[in-house]
């Protein structure tokens, strides 16, 4: 099957670190939403996160090597090249000029759609992308207005909507829930116990040699 016009899935995320909530979520949606490929983006650390964290190398390495046997996930690291703060709508016209037959499905959980108005240049995401919502248990949020309004003038309960026009659709997805989340595997490591199964074991290998996510006074697991 010649899958080269299918849409791109776009995957951003801080992935300090990845692991299979991120990876098994990508190849969900690649198969239920016949995506060329998913792409993982990750971001340029926000500066109030908690301490310590992956440098973006490592987070983008770590992507690189999960991702590795799969043609239908790739690392996708021109945020990290770009320098100062990377707004999602600049990205997504990079992304467009770099793919320009294939539509763009912005992946992001309800809890981020929720909040969407208050993002840079919000409205012309739309432009560039479809966006594919996700419902996560938990995760339920109150849309600010201007979003639910969105949803409800944008929603598409057709794949090939998201296949057959370039942009502008929002299409809601709950996949099987994976209740595995980067800080509980930092909280894991920094308190002694092992996060094994939680993420790829070669990444965990490389976390643990360089002690990335041990607290200063932690012991090995
Ligand atoms: P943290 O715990 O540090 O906030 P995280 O793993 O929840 O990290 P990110 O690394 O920023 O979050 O995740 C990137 C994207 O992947 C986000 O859209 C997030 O909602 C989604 N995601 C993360 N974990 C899961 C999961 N277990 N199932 C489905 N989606 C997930």
């Amino acid at each position: 099957m010649n899958n080269s016009k299918a849409p791109i899935g776009i995957l951003g995320g801080t992935f300090d670190p990845v692991h299979h909530g991120h990876l098994r979520l990508a190849m969900e949606l690649a198969s239920e939403l016949r995506l060329a490929q998913v792409r993982l983006i990750p971001n340029g650390r926000p500066p109030h996160r908690e301490q310590p964290g992956a440098t973006p190398g490592q987070r983008a390495k770590w992507i690189r090597v999960a991702t590795a046997e799969e043609p239908l996930l790739a690392l996708d690291d021109r945020e990290l090249l770009r320098d100062g703060a990377s707004y999602t709508v600049d990205t997504l016209a990079t992304l467009h000029a770099d793919f320009p037959d294939n539509p763009l499905c912005l992946i992001m959980g309800r809890d981020v759609f929720a909040k969407l108005p208050s993002w840079h240049e919000w409205r012309r995401l739309f432009d560039y992308a479809h966006i594919v919502l996700i419902e996560r248990p938990g995760l339920s949020a109150t849309l600010a207005p201007e979003a639910a309004a969105e949803l409800s003038a944008r929603s598409a309960s057709d794949i090939a909507d998201l296949h057959n026009s370039a942009s502008g659709i929002i299409y809601s997805y709950a996949p099987p829930p994976l209740a595995i989340s980067a800080s509980r595997i930092r909280d894991l490591i920094a308190n002694g116990h092992s996060p094994r199964y939680l993420l790829p074991a070669t990444i965990l290998d490389d976390i643990m040699d360089s002690k990335i996510y041990h607290s200063p006074n932690g012991e090995d697991y």
